[in-house]
Parts: structure tokens; C-alpha cells; sequence
């Protein structure tokens, strides 16, 4: 009986396979880490081989651990990390170069420009402010500088694919040339009201319309893997982007479900529904996953330090000697004592954008100890978080439902109970946090008809228990504290 969904999540790191059963219980998980390639300073690329070599490698362990055979598999389900760039021969699949990852900066200088002459044309059609991020400037580079690229692409010969394109394509040995609208409104090249590929970005950025996939919905029937590839046929009924797949897991699939993960760094994405949102506080706008039909729009924001402010305590400061330790160390006072710390070691993004902001410690007195600090440096992180669900709040006109939530620090209550308190907003941990898996593979499976509907899953809540005028003396507390942060 084929009832068993395969979840390949294909990350900037590692490669992973979940497989989950019916109950969507997980049944078997592997993981591989590949090569991260660093030509030059501020260059990230990965090797296509080691990109297929690992997920080939888990997708075999996986099946071996779960006692499975290809045949049990009733549909796969892939996530991807968003962006990154691959440009292939259409005959051959030799791709013409290594994959440029999201967070290769080389494309930056020609950012800049076209954030000074064309940022208000791409946020209208797109909803991304111009950065090296999307993978538009990063094509361009590739039909640049790599021998014979741009005649071989005006011939018709070369397709471009984010990860998930470059995988269905491998999978299926070329039959399937296609992505989903997640992914797709990543690239900068796609209008996401119209929902088709943009004339006038193509025009702008010079990139052949021959070279681009077709965009269907995150949860469809893209077709079936090669038969020589897993030893039958599977069909590949889910492809979507890695945030979005984390939404889609954590059930967000309603106007105001915001999700967050609290990883390095924080991802906050908010479902606005199906009318896009502008923003006034430099939020992107974006598509949501959905099953077949049309998208929602969805709001993200990042905060750059987020669990990233943990490991400073612990390796910077050594105040602490694993991140586990924080939630003891800042329940061992009663509050931060008035001290606030700023982690701007990278600058402040939304809704400050501050790039040259620097990373405060204030209030400090004689009685200061490292509890305060180490209590104080976790706030900040449920502080930045609300910084942005405010700016959603505000851009979308809507009121947040609850903050769902995953990531590695999400397993500190202490920092989720603040974070509740903070927002006055109930804030729900799912017991099962391989979200963004989960969210694949419910896509995939809603798609095949293993599941007709996704249930609620169990989890742990937190309720918002702090009085008004106490939140709004510890926002205000919060807010001088980043204006003494900001530079400019
Ligand atoms: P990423 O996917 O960005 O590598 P993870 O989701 O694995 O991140 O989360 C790792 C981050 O979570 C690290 O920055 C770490 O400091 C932080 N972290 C892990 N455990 C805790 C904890 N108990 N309390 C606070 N932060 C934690």
C-alpha cells in the first residue's frame, strides 16, 4: 500500500530525507553535510554533483531505515534552499558551472545600481527590495562570464533552476522542467500578481525566456522520477521553498498565522491572505504555498542575530558554556535589572535598516551580574521578533492569530514565555519541529490524496501573562536602547 510521503529537503549545509507515514509521524530521517565551495572572499557556491550525490545518498538511507522500498512511496515532497542558482545543457544536464548560493555576494556592486535606478519597478512586480540574495543578478552573471554561456542560452540550449527545478529535473532524467511559485518569487524575475515570468525584468536583466521552467503551484503533480532512478516510479507531488514549506508545516494558512524560526538568525513570514501587502517598513513580499490553485501572499522579515546572540555568550563571552545553559542562567534573577543588550554586530534590518549599526550592552550598574546579561541578551532576541510582527501588524492591518514557532532556540521556554509576554500573543511550539519536512510532505501527500485534511498537531503553548504597563515600560526600555544602537 502506498501510503508513506518522502520529504527531501535539500539545504544550504546539508541534504535530509524524512520519510513520514499516513499519521504523518516521522518513520525514518537521514543526513548528509556537503562541501560549502568559497572561490573568493564573499563567493558561496556549491558543486551540483555533491547537491545530487547527497540526496541520493539520504533518500537510499532513509528508504533502508524505514524498511521500505520505492514502491511504498506514495509521493515525494521536496523543500529547498531558496535562490541559490543552477544553469545546466539542456541535452546533456552538465551544469555549466558550479550553483551560485543565496548568499554569494558577487552580484552586489549591481545590486547596488539597480536599487538607485530601478527599486521601486522590482518591488512593484516582484516584492523584493534588489539584492544579491535573488537569483536574477546571479543568471546574469553566470550568461556573463562563463565562455560561450549567453550564445549557448540565446540558442536555446541552457535552462536555468533554482535547487528544486535542478532536482525534479535530475530525478525524472529531464522530463520534468518546472517550480513552484515559492521559488519562483525568489528569482526577481517573477511578477507575483500576475503570476508569470516578467517581460521587462527579463528585458532588464537580460536573461532569455527560453531558459526558464514553468510555474505551477507548491503542492501538484509535477510528474514521475525516472524509473532507474529509485527502482520504480515515484510521483513528485510537492516543490516549494524552505520558509514557505516551514509556514505551510506549521499550518499557517490563514490571514495573520505567522510562523518564526528561531535559528542563527530569526525568519518570520506572515500569511496576508490573497491580496499582496505593501511595505512601509522594508518587509518583502512574497507567495505562500497552497495546493494546487492560486498562492497566498505572505510578509517576511529577518532578524539577522537571532540564536547567533547565544553563541556569543558562549564563545565570545564565555559566560556561558552551552546555549541550553541560557534559560537557567536567566531564570536565576527576576529580570534583566534594566539592562538591555542590542546585538546589532551586523547592523539592524527591519524596520530600522541601519547597516552600519553596532551591537550595545546598556543599563549597567554595580549590581549588574551575568544573569542580567545573559536574560537581557535573550530578550533581545524575542524583542527584534516583535520589532517585525509589529511592522506586519502594521503593513497588513491585520492582528496576528498566534507566533507558531520552530528553530533551535525555540526549545528555550524561557525565551518563548518572554517573546508571549512581549506580544501579548500566544505563542505555540509543535511538538514535531522538523517544520519545514513536515510542510513538504504535508503538500505532497494532500496532493496524492494520502490526506484529504491536515490536523492540528499537539505542542506546547504559552500564554501572554505580563500587564500592560509593564510590556510597554520594557518596549520603551527596548526602543532607546536601539536608538543609542543606530549610527545613522
Ligand atoms: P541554523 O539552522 O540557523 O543553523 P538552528 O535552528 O540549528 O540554526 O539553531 C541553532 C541556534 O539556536 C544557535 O544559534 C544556538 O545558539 C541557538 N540555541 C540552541 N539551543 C538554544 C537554547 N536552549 N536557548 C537559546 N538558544 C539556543
Amino acid at each position: 500500500m502506498k501510503s508513506f510521503i518522502l520529504s527531501i529537503d535539500q539545504g544550504t549545509t546539508s541534504s535530509r530525507a524524512v520519510i513520514f507515514d499516513k499519521n504523518a509521524k516521522i518513520v525514518a530521517m537521514a543526513q548528509q553535510e556537503f562541501k560549502q565551495v568559497y572561490p573568493r572572499p564573499g563567493w558561496v557556491e556549491h558543486s551540483p554533483q555533491d547537491i545530487m550525490g547527497s540526496v541520493m545518498a539520504v533518500v537510499a538511507e532513509a528508504i533502508v531505515r524505514a524498511e521500505l522500498t520505492a514502491d511504498d512511496i506514495a509521493a515525494i515532497g521536496i523543500t529547498n534552499q531558496r535562490e541559490t542558482t543552477l544553469v545546466w545543457d539542456r541535452k546533456t544536464g552538465k551544469p555549466v558551472c558550479n550553483a551560485i548560493v543565496w548568499q554569494c555576494r558577487r552580484t552586489a556592486a549591481l545590486c547596488e545600481e539597480l536599487k538607485a535606478s530601478h527599486a521601486e519597478t522590482i518591488y512593484e512586480k516582484t516584492g523584493l527590495i534588489p539584492d544579491a540574495y535573488f537569483s536574477a543578478t546571479k543568471i546574469k552573471w553566470i550568461l556573463d562570464n562563463v565562455p560561450n554561456a549567453r550564445a549557448r542560452a540565446e540558442k536555446g540550449e541552457l535552462l536555468f533552476g533554482t535547487v528544486d527545478t535542478y532536482l525534479m529535473w535530475q530525478l525524472s532524467k529531464g522530463r520534468i522542467f518546472a517550480t513552484d511559485y515559492t521559488n519562483a518569487a525568489r528569482t526577481m524575475l517573477f511578477n507575483i500578481h500576475t503570476l508569470e515570468w516578467d517581460k521587462d525584468l527579463l528585458k532588464l536583466f537580460d536573461i532569455p525566456a527560453s531558459m526558464l521552467p514553468g510555474v505551477k503551484p507548491s503542492g501538484h503533480y509535477f510528474g514521475d522520477t525516472d524509473k532507474s532512478v529509485f527502482g520504480a516510479p515515484v510521483k513528485i507531488c510537492g516543490a516549494v521553498g524552505d520558509q514557505q514549506a516551514a509556514l505551510f508545516g506549521q499550518l499557517c494558512t490563514e490571514a495573520g498565522d505567522v510562523k518564526n524560526t528561531y535559528g542563527t538568525g530569526c525568519f518570520l513570514l506572515m500569511n496576508t491572505g490573497y491580496k499582496p501587502v505593501k511595505s512601509k517598513n522594508g518587509l518583502i513580499t512574497t507567495l505562500g504555498a497552497c495546493v494546487d490553485g492560486k498562492p497566498p501572499y505572505v510578509l517576511e522579515g529577518s532578524v539577522f542575530v537571532g540564536g547567533a546572540v547565544v553563541q556569543w555568550l558562549r564563545d565570545g563571552l564565555q559566560l556561558i558554556s552551552s546555549a541550553d545553559e541560557s534559560e537557567k542562567c536567566a531564570l536565576s534573577v527576576e529580570d534583566s535589572g534594566g539592562v538591555y543588550v542590542v546585538p546589532a554586530f551586523t547592523g539592524l534590518g527591519a524596520p530600522y535598516w541601519d547597516s552600519s549599526a553596532r551591537g550595545i550592552l546598556t543599563g549597567i550598574t554595580r549590581g549588574t551580574s551575568r544573569g542580567h546579561i545573559v536574560r537581557a541578551a535573550l530578550e533581545s532576541i524575542a524583542y527584534q521578533v516583535s520589532d517585525i510582527v509589529q511592522s506586519m501588524q502594521k503593513d497588513a492591518g491585520i492582528k496576528i492569530n498566534r507566533l507558531a514557532v520552530d528553530g533551535g532556540a525555540s526549545r528555550n521556554n524561557f525565551l518563548l514565555q518572554f517573546q508571549a509576554d512581549i506580544l501579548d500573543s500566544e505563542v505555540f511550539r509543535p511538538e514535531v519541529v522538523e517544520t519545514t519536512a513536515l510542510g513538504a510532505a504535508y503538500l505532497a501527500g494532500l496532493c496524492a490524496g494520502v490526506w484529504k485534511e491536515i490536523k492540528g498537531r499537539g505542542g506546547k503553548l504559552f500564554s501572554p501573562d505580563l500587564d500592560e504597563g509593564k510590556r510597554a515600560q520594557l518596549l520603551d526600555g527596548w526602543h532607546k536602547a536601539v536608538q543609542r544602537a543606530l549610527i545613522k
